[in-house]
């Protein structure tokens, strides 16, 4: 399986890159051959990956890839329309939609990959959360963001959260989902704590080469307790 790492430099916040090593080391626990393909400014995406992982940013090193990630855009809004798996995370996830206004006003474009729209604001959402989602139970992370998330009708909910949090502070709903296209603003890395979300995007990503295969159960114990305890923590 190959994964592409887009951006690990600048946008690699709060452990994100922590969701590569978490699908790599699953494949290899697995016996299943895995390549990463990490992908920089100037950079050419590969075209036969199974799965594209994006961390968070500040606003200025997300101003820093702006033009190169706007330049992919019919790229990867085609590797979406493929049905390719694609997790990003808080910047990157705001950098999927239409656009991303800053708290200082700045416009970052986004690639609109995903039915959203994010607008920055003074006061910032942080601490732990957790999110309850149909498809892979519930989801735990970190979260630190000015940017509010509203998900246009293109888009579904990954899942809910408690009112404060998530895409906006209002609707609780968190993340945004078409296709295998997953957002969420869960930091952490939220792969470490949330082992059925991983496995579900290895499914995807498998099942579309054609493999529906179950997946060799793993000792996820180490990390379900992790989870626990940052569940209950308080912001
Ligand atoms: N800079 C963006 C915001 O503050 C994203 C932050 C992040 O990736 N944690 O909303």
């Amino acid at each position: 399986m190959k994964l592409i790492h887009l951006y690990p430099r600048e946008m690699n916040i709060y452990g994100d890159t922590g969701n590569v090593v978490v699908l790599a080391r699953r494949l290899k626990w697995r016996g299943l051959p895995v390549e990463i393909a990490a992908v920089s400014v100037g950079d050419p995406l590969p075209h036969d990956a199974d799965i594209l992982l994006g961390g968070g940013g500040q606003d200025a090193a997300q101003g820093e890839i702006g033009a190169d990630f706007a330049g992919r855009g019919a790229e990867l809004r085609a590797m979406a329309d493929d049905g390719l798996v694609m997790l990003t995370i808080c910047g990157t996830y705001q950098m999927l939609g239409h656009e991303f206004i800053t708290h200082e006003g700045r416009r970052i474009p986004g690639v609109g990959v995903l039915d959203i729209v994010t607008t920055g604001q003074a006061e910032r959402l942080i601490g732990n959360n957790y999110v309850d989602t149909d498809d892979a139970g519930r989801l735990v992370g970190y979260e630190n963001h000015s940017g509010l998330t509203d998900l246009g009708p293109g888009v579904r909910p990954l899942g809910s959260t408690q009112l404060g949090r998530g895409n906006n502070g209002r609707d609780q709903t968190e993340g945004a989902v078409r296709d295998n296209v997953i957002g969420t603003y869960l930091h952490g890395p939220v792969l470490a704590k949330s082992p059925q979300f991983a496995d579900d995007l290895l499914r995807r990503a498998l099942s579309r080469r054609g493999r529906d295969t179950d997946l060799e159960p793993l000792d996820d114990s180490l990390a379900e307790q992790a989870a626990r305890v940052a569940a209950g923590r308080p912001r």
